[in-house]
C-alpha cells in the first residue's frame, strides 16, 4: 500500500463514521427531547443496527492495518497526532481477542441492568457479583493491553492521556488534607450563609423565560446552538456548527437550572471553537472528557458564580420572581448560590465539597488496582470515607456505593478526571486574570472577552495536545494544583467569615 492509498482509505473511512455519528447523535438528541415514548421500540432498534455497522467500520482489519501503517509515516506533527488518537480509540480491539470483548460487553449490560435494580432497591447485594466480575475483567484487559504499565495507571490513562496515579496522588493528597478540614469547619457555621429563598415555589414557564435571557447574556446563539429540554442536562456536539444542549427546570430549585445552562454552555463554546480543520476528525471528537468539564465547569464556577457575573442577569430573575426574590439582595443571591453543606451525592454537591465526593471513588479504586481493598466488603468502605472525609453518615447504599452509573460499566478511571477539570479551572482563572479584567468584562455586558480568550488559548486545539500539554500552552507553567486549592480556601474562608 502506498501512502497515498493510505491516506485515501482512512479518509472515506473517517467520513463514513461520521456520517453514522451524526445520524445517530441526533436520533440521540431528539430521543432525549422531544421524541414521542411510542416510538422507543422502532428507534432502539433502528439504533441498535447502526451502531453494530458503526462497530464494524471501526474494527474493520483494513483499517487498522490502515492506521497502523500511517502512524509510522511522516505526515506533519497535526496529522500524526490524528492516526495516533484514531489508534488510541482502538487499543481495546486490537490487544484483547473478540470473545474477550464480547463476554465483556454482556456481563458489562447485565450489570447495568441489575445495578439499575440495586439502587432503586438499595440493595447493593443484586450489584456486588456484577462488580467483581468487571473488576476481574479489567485486571485482566489491563495485564493484557499494557504488561508493563500498572493496571490503574492503564485506565487513567484511557480517560486522560498521560495522567498516572503518581500525578493524581499529588492533587488528592491535598484535597484531603486542605479541604476535608475546611469542610468541617464550615459544617459549624451553616447558619452563617443563608440559601432557603433559592427553594420556593418556582414555577417553569417563567424560569424558561429566564433561560432565554442567560443563553443571550452568555453569546449562546441559534445560529450554531441549540437548547432543549431532558431529565438531565447534557450537551451534544452534533457538529461544530451545530451544538445542542439541554437543561431541566426544577421548580423548588431556581439555581439548579441556571448553572446547568451556563455549564452546558461551556461545553458548547468548546465543541464550537475547535478550529474548523479539525472539525469532525478525532483531533475534534476525541477531546477527552476532563478537558471538556474544565471548560464547562470553568464558565459555571470560575465565572458564573463571580457576582459580576450575577449583577447583570439577577435584576431580570428578580423580574420574573418578584414575590420570592423581591426583597433578596444581590450580595444574598450571591452568597446563596456558593453556599457549601457535606452531602451525600456527589451530583448534587458544591464547588467545595465536590472534590471530596471525587478524592472517596479514587482512594476506593486504587485500592481495588492495588489489591488492597477487601472486595467483600466495598460498601462499608464507602460509608467509612464518607464519615471520615465529609462527616456524614450513609443511611443506604442507593445513596451510597450505587449512586453512580460509572461503575456498573466498569469506568475505572473516569471519576479522577472531573475533579481534574475543575482544579484545572483555576490555573486557568490566574493566566485570564493576567490577561483581562474580567469583572469589569462581565459587568460591561462582554462575556465573548471571556469565550474568545478560552477559544485562543485552550479551545481552538481540540484534543491536538494532552490535557498536560494544553495546560502548558495556555498558562506557560506546568499543571499545578496548589492554584486551585488556594482559590477555594480563600473564596470559602471569605464567604463564611473565617480566619484568613
Ligand atoms: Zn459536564
Amino acid at each position: 500500500m502506498t501512502r497515498e492509498e493510505a491516506l485515501t482509505f482512512y479518509k472515506n473511512w473517517q467520513e463514513k463514521k461520521e456520517a453514522y455519528g451524526l445520524v445517530m447523535s441526533t436520533a440521540y438528541y431528539d430521543q432525549e427531547t422531544i421524541a414521542p415514548q411510542a416510538g422507543s421500540a422502532v428507534r432502539n432498534k433502528a439504533l441498535a443496527y447502526l451502531s453494530g455497522e458503526v462497530y464494524d467500520i471501526e474494527t474493520d482489519p483494513k483499517a487498522i492495518e490502515v492506521l497502523e501503517f500511517l502512524a509510522k509515516e511522516d505526515l506533519g506533527e497535526e496529522k500524526n497526532r490524528e492516526i495516533a488518537l484514531a489508534l488510541r480509540s482502538l487499543d481495546n480491539v486490537r490487544a484483547l481477542d473478540k470473545e474477550e470483548v464480547v463476554a465483556f460487553n454482556e456481563e458489562s449490560m447485565a450489570s447495568f441492568d441489575d445495578w439499575q435494580k440495586a439502587k432503586h432497591e438499595k440493595d447493593y447485594a443484586r450489584f456486588e457479583p456484577h462488580l467483581l466480575k468487571l473488576i476481574g475483567f479489567s485486571k485482566r484487559f489491563a495485564a493484557k493491553r499494557h504488561p508493563d504499565m500498572d493496571p490503574y495507571d492503564v485506565y487513567l490513562d484511557d480517560y486522560e492521556e498521560g495522567m498516572t496515579a503518581a500525578d493524581y496522588d499529588r492533587f488528592f493528597d491535598l484535597v484531603r488534607s486542605e479541604l476535608s478540614p475546611l469542610v468541617f469547619e464550615i459544617a459549624q457555621h451553616q447558619d452563617r450563609v443563608d440559601d432557603s429563598f433559592l427553594h420556593l415555589d418556582y414555577p417553569k414557564e417563567k424560569q424558561a423565560k429566564f433561560a432565554e435571557d442567560i443563553c443571550k447574556a452568555l453569546g449562546f446563539s441559534r445560529d450554531w446552538g441549540y437548547m432543549g429540554i431532558s431529565e438531565h442536562p447534557f450537551t451534544n456536539g452534533i457538529s461544530k456548527n451545530d451544538v445542542r444542549i439541554t437543561t431541566a427546570y426544577d421548580e423548588k430549585d431556581v439555581s439548579a437550572s441556571l448553572y446547568s445552562i451556563v455549564h452546558e454552555v461551556g461545553h458548547a463554546f468548546f465543541e464550537h471553537q475547535v478550529k474548523d480543520e479539525f472539525a469532525g476528525t478525532p483531533l475534534h471528537h476525541m477531546i477527552s472528557s476532563g478537558m471538556h468539564e474544565s471548560q464547562s465547569r470553568f464558565l459555571e464556577n470560575y465565572i458564573g458564580r463571580r457576582k459580576a457575573f450575577l449583577k447583570g442577569l439577577y435584576p431580570k430573575l428578580q423580574e420574573y420572581f418578584p414575590e420570592q426574590l423581591g426583597n433578596v439582595s444581590l450580595d444574598a443571591f450571591w452568597r446563596a448560590v456558593n453556599a457549601s453543606r457535606p452531602s451525600l451525592i456527589r451530583t448534587q454537591a458544591d464547588e467545595l465539597t465536590y472534590p471530596l465526593h471525587i478524592l472517596i471513588r479514587y482512594e476506593i479504586e486504587k485500592s481495588i488496582f492495588k489489591g488492597t481493598a477487601d472486595l467483600e466488603h466495598l460498601n462499608t468502605l464507602w460509608n467509612e470515607k464518607y464519615k471520615e472525609y465529609l462527616g456524614v453518615d450513609v443511611p443506604d447504599d442507593g445513596v451510597g456505593i450505587l449512586q453512580d452509573v460509572h461503575w456498573s460499566g466498569a469506568s475505572f478511571g473516569y471519576f479522577p478526571t472531573y475533579a481534574l477539570g475543575s482544579a484545572i479551572g483555576a490555573q486557568l482563572l490566574h493566566a485570564m486574570e493576567k490577561d483581562l479584567d474580567i469583572d469589569a468584562a462581565l459587568e460591561k455586558g462582554e462575556f465573548f472577552r471571556i469565550t474568545d480568550w478560552l477559544k485562543e488559548h485552550f479551545q481552538q486545539y481540540g484534543a491536538r495536545y494532552t490535557f498536560k500539554e494544553a495546560v502548558v500552552k495556555a498558562t506557560g507553567e506546568e499543571f499545578d494544583p496548589h492554584y486551585y486549592i488556594d482559590y477555594l480556601k480563600k473564596k470559602y474562608r471569605t464567604l463564611y467569615g473565617l480566619d484568613q
